[in-house]
């Protein structure tokens, strides 16, 4: 049973909950600003689209009205941030756009990693989605893997000097991106590109429905403190089941009434039109 009262944070998914493509989707904005502005909740935004750095999405949250702080934007490149910094890696081969490197760099400047192509020294292959992504990227990462995880044979004679195996991560999982245009490719078939060529597969995917995205928040709050918002079953309520909170669905995107009755899972714990709905749901 869903009890509003006794929440403190909600973690909103953006596109189909708070936003309709570039367009706020009004009541649900205008709850979460009072909220802000009277102290009631607080709010984390959380995405996968690692083709765009965090401070993007806070100029289109606060493109709304919205107040925000870059400490409420969930993205998997913090998650990749922390996996860097856990494991002590010192040479990244960082597969992404010119400005996501450039952020991963700022935030990783106390560090001395390096996030360029090096086959002697890399450590880890992480791979972002990269809507500058060239052959050659491509071509470097399926290389790497051959030098130090594929035994020598015929196929793949080369080895390097470094004969430490070389790790392999990804964001996200998302198979495609929605566009004004329809799905176009995301993350999904750049591993697939990989896995097809040599077999290499990530030992992580971070992102939803992944858990690991929600631990500031779990840092800050119980678990029965926290719901997840969001329009998509398969991710928004995954990584809310994953994370063990509750899951507020919002019928104002992806997800339709039809949907709903045909999905075999557990219920989400309450189901609104609009996200601003969930207010009167104590009353
Ligand atoms: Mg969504």
């Amino acid at each position: 049973m869903f009890d509003i009262a006794k929440k403190k944070a909600f973690v909103c998914d953006l596109d189909g909950t708070l936003f309709m493509g570039p367009n706020p989707i009004k009541p649900a904005v205008d709850f979460v600003i009072e909220s802000t502005n009277s102290g009631r909740f607080k709010f984390f935004y959380l995405t996968n689209n690692t083709s765009k750095c965090p401070e993007e999405y806070m100029k289109k949250i606060a493109g709304a009205a919205i107040p925000v702080t870059p400490a409420q934007i969930l993205t998997p490149l913090i998650t990749l941030e922390s996996y860097i910094r856990e494991k002590g890696y010192r040479s990244v081969y960082l597969i992404a756009s010119e400005k996501v490197k450039a952020h991963m760099a700022e935030r990783l400047a106390d560090t001395e990693v390096s996030l360029d192509y090096d086959p002697e020294a890399n450590e880890l292959i992480a791979l972002t989605y990269d809507r500058e992504l060239t052959y050659d990227k491509l071509a470097k990462a399926t290389s790497l893997w051959n030098m130090r995880n594929v035994p020598p044979n015929a196929m793949c004679p080369i080895r390097t000097a470094n004969q430490e195996p070389v790790d392999f991560v990804a964001t996200h999982p998302d198979m495609c991106c929605p566009s004004e245009r329809g799905p176009i490719p995301d993350i999904g078939g750049m591993m697939k590109f990989l896995e097809l060529t040599n077999g290499m597969k990530p030992s992580h995917v971070f992102g939803k429905p992944s858990p690991t995205l929600l631990a500031p928040v779990l840092d800050e709050f119980r678990p029965e403190e926290i719901a997840v918002v969001g329009d998509r079953l398969y991710t928004d309520k995954a990584i809310a089941d994953n994370a063990g909170v509750d899951f507020v669905c919002v019928l104002s995107g992806e997800t339709t009434p039809e949907d709903l009755a045909k999905y075999k899972g557990t219920p989400p714990a309450i189901v609104v039109d609009t996200f601003d709905l969930v207010a009167a749901s104590g009353r």
